[in-house]
């Protein structure tokens, strides 16, 4: 008797016919049994039955038993199939049947059940045992526990099932954070296909929103500590940006080294969404989109801290339409709606960027103006009230309303929201008071100063063509040899209604409004002439210095203009010099560079008014093309007994002969000033000790009076004083 594969005729000698035979399904290795063949299936680790051609158990080993919970003595004679069960799937075991029945060897997984009704996967293998003469004779059954083997390819295939078809986004990336997988979730939302993705670096999905070091320290967190969450804004393929939460794992494998990162994502955008749908209805008010109180009380603690840091003033201002409660009452609540939208309209189209409107009660605006002086917030509302009375234009009806308010400024009148509220709220009824369509401030010295202001600002419009400028001149010396070196022109206002208003008042009105440019215009123009008739006279200073306004230096074409004009008056622009002040260069180095650079080319000469005052960059200095440096007043007024202030003229002086500049010191006013300039190696002067301005017409007895051997730096103010008050009192 033997054990073969039925498929290949047997080779066995009749001899070994009473012998059994195993044979696997492997290549026919045929044995003969030996006498310690049932010793060795006793000892096998294998679990091992036989059965009959019955399919009936002939014999188990002690590894089956151990396997499967049944005892020899309860199988043998009993059916095969006891390792069935419920869910033993039926068509693997027909799959066997046949086998069995065809003579065939089986070898297949089958899901079995112990003695104790536990299951476990089975990969069974079935030989048909053969006699001599290739009658079937018995089975012998290997049995193996593969159930480890099943329960890791569900859980993989499950997993893949859930990397797939889960409704999260994720994304599979190598030890070197290249894209290997993304889940359809995440094509989906991230809109790029996979094959536009594997390959990648993830830094393609990365967004502005973030800085490069971010996406740096998120890897390198998950790399370190194997895990990393938060928020991140991804770039989808169209360039949208929606912001997700993200989940990045790093992937171990057995030898500890990172073998992969798994990065899931859930979307944002509704949560985001949701949280900016409340944040609004907490902060802004629902009907004009305005920010409501809470709101303004939150940014004004804010900006009220960056002026306090800044020493900036804050103006905050108080609307309330006037006789508003007659449009609701006799138009109706919708109608009143409908204005107040397009009024806030209205009055955010008049802002600047940095400027807050809200909302603060039913016809009540506030309106925070970080930086704006008390005249500044005077125009603003003014600007304001005259946008609140155009006609509103609401279904049918026309509509005109008129406002009232007030105004507060920080820090005089206030520190904190509250306070300025308050104090704008009781100016505001103040002008109600007052009669309406209005407004006031809420101290009288605010008052006082911006009612002045607007006086100033109102009467300016008119100075030039009224003709109330003219201009002084005041000579500028040589400390050498005690020459004329230039004269500087020195705008005088006469207004028709206030008489002579000083340009420390009025220039700084003309530049926040603008009308600093035509005025600065006139007198550049007429400063010109006046050279080309001294010129015309001969007797012509070497120089014409025009002071200059930082709002006329940033008009754009500025150097071009300049130029025309000293060519419409045939002056060589060497004749020309502007004085301009260190805060030209504050905003925009570079841009005020640019200009110097363009004024310098076409031959006009520059200088620094006030130096040491303000803004001063040595470094810029250095770059900018300046003749000449004017050490400013302050310091010269103390130049003979403060130690600090003779440093800081020392300084200047060595720093101006370093940058290879002239220096002059104005505002000297006595001898002993003079003598310390002198000594210190200062190289022109101006002041009231050599003259005070004077008007054009004298510039001859000027030179006159100091014509000869006598240097202009011993005055005789006498004798042009005296012919002032003459000219003055023949003009009267
Ligand atoms: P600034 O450019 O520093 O002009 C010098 C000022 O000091 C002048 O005052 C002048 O009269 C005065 N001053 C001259 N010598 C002495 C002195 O020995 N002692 C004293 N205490 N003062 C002296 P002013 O004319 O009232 O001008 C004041 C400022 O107004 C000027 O200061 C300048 O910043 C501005 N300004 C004058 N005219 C113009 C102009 O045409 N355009 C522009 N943008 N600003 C001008
Ligand atoms: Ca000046
Ligand atoms: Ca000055």
């Amino acid at each position: 008797m033997r054990l073969r594969d039925p498929k290949i005729p047997s080779t066995s000698s009749s001899s070994q016919a009473s012998r059994l035979w195993l044979a696997s399904s492997q290549p026919q290795v045929a044995e003969p049994v030996m006498p310690q063949r049932d010793e060795a299936m006793r000892l096998a680790p294998e679990p091992i039955m036989v059965s009959d051609t019955q399919r009936r158990v002939v014999y188990v080993n002690p590894a089956f038993e151990a396997l499967t919970g049944y005892s020899a003595e309860e199988l043998v004679g009993r059916a095969c199939g006891f390792l069935r069960g419920p869910d033993t799937c039926p068509e693997v075991q027909q799959e066997m049947r046949e086998a069995i029945a065809a003579g065939r060897p089986f070898r297949g997984d089958l899901l079995n059940y112990r003695k104790d009704g536990t299951a476990f996967w089975n990969e069974v293998t079935v030989l048909p045992v053969f006699d001599a003469a290739g009658e079937l004779v018995q089975f012998v059954a290997t049995q193996h526990d593969v159930s480890a083997r099943h329960i890791a390819k569900d859980e993989l295939l499950l997993a893949a099932r859930v990397f797939e078809e889960g409704g999260e986004a994720m994304m599979i990336t190598d030890a070197n954070q290249r894209i290997v997988k993304v889940n359809a979730a995440f094509t989906a939302s991230s809109g790029y296909p996979e094959a536009d993705l594997l390959g990648q670096s993830p830094g393609i999905l990365g967004s502005d929103r973030h800085d490069p070091s971010f996406y740096l320290e998120m890897w390198r967190e998950a790399g370190a500590s194997g895990y990393w969450q938060g928020e991140v804004w991804s770039r989808r393929k169209d360039g949208s940006v929606h912001p997700q939460y993200l989940v990045l794992r790093r992937v171990v494998g057995g030898k500890g080294q990172t073998t992969h990162f798994v990065a899931s994502f859930s979307d944002l955008t509704e949560r985001k969404a949701a949280e900016e749908r409340i944040w609004r209805l907490a902060n802004y008010d629902s009907l004009t989109e305005l920010p409501n109180r809470a709101f303004l009380r939150e940014r004004a603690a804010r900006l009220l801290e960056q002026a306090g840091q800044d020493g900036q003033p804050l103006a905050f201002l108080f609307l309330d339409l006037d006789h508003f409660k007659k449009v609701n009452d006799s138009l109706g609540h919708a109608v009143g709606d409908r204005l107040l939208v397009e009024l806030a309209n209205r009055l955010c189209s008049a802002l600047r960027e940095q400027d807050v409107l809200g909302r603060v009660g039913g016809d009540e605006f506030v309106l925070l103006l970080p930086g704006a002086s008390a005249t500044e917030a005077a125009q603003v509302v003014r600007r304001l009230q005259e946008l609140v009375s155009r006609p509103f234009v609401v279904g049918p009806q026309e509509l005109m309303i008129t406002s009232s308010a007030g105004i507060a400024m920080f820090p005089f009148d206030g520190a904190d929201f509250d306070a300025l509220a308050s104090r704008a709220e009781v100016a505001m009824y103040r002008t109600k008071e007052l009669g309406r369509d209005a407004f006031c401030f809420f101290t009288a010295e605010m008052q006082a100063q911006c009612t002045r202001a607007l006086l100033l600002d109102n009467l300016l419009r008119r100075a030039i063509e009224r003709g109330e400028f003219s201009l002084q001149f005041q000579p500028q010396c040589s400390l050498k040899d005690g020459t004329l070196t230039g004269v500087e022109a020195l705008l005088r206002w006469n207004s028709g209604e206030l008489g002579p208003v000083s340009p420390v008042e009025f220039i700084p009105i003309a530049e926040s409004s603008g009308l600093i440019v035509p005025i600065g215009d006139w007198v550049l123009r007429t400063a010109l002439e006046q050279m080309r008739q001294w010129i015309d006279q001969d007797i012509a200073p070497p120089k014409v210095a025009v002071n200059l306004s930082v709002v006329q230096f940033r008009q754009p074409g500025f150097p071009d203009h300049v130029r025309r004009l000293v060519d419409e008056q045939g002056v060589p622009p060497c004749r020309l010099e502007l004085e301009l002040t260190e805060s030209v260069a504050s905003d925009d180095p570079t841009g005020a560079m640019a200009v110097m650079d363009a004024l310098h080319a076409h031959g006009i000469g520059l200088s620094i008014d006030d130096f040491g005052t303000g803004y001063s960059s040595l470094s810029y200095l250095k770059r900018f093309k300046v003749g000449k440096l004017k050490i400013d007043r302050s310091f010269v007024s103390n130049v003979t007994d403060s130690a600090a202030d003779q440093a800081i003229v020392s300084t200047i002086i060595r720093l101006a002969n370093g940058l290879g500049m002239v220096t002059i010191a104005e505002g000297v006013e006595t001898p002993a000033q003079l003598e310390a300039l002198r000594q210190r190696g200062c190289d022109q002067v101006q002041g009231y000790w050599i003259a005070r301005p004077f008007p054009p017409e004298d510039l001859p007895v000027y030179r006159e009076a100091h014509a000869g051997s006598q240097s202009l730096l011993q005055p005789r103010r006498q004798s042009i004083h005296s012919r002032w008050t003459r000219r003055r009192r023949s003009a009267r």
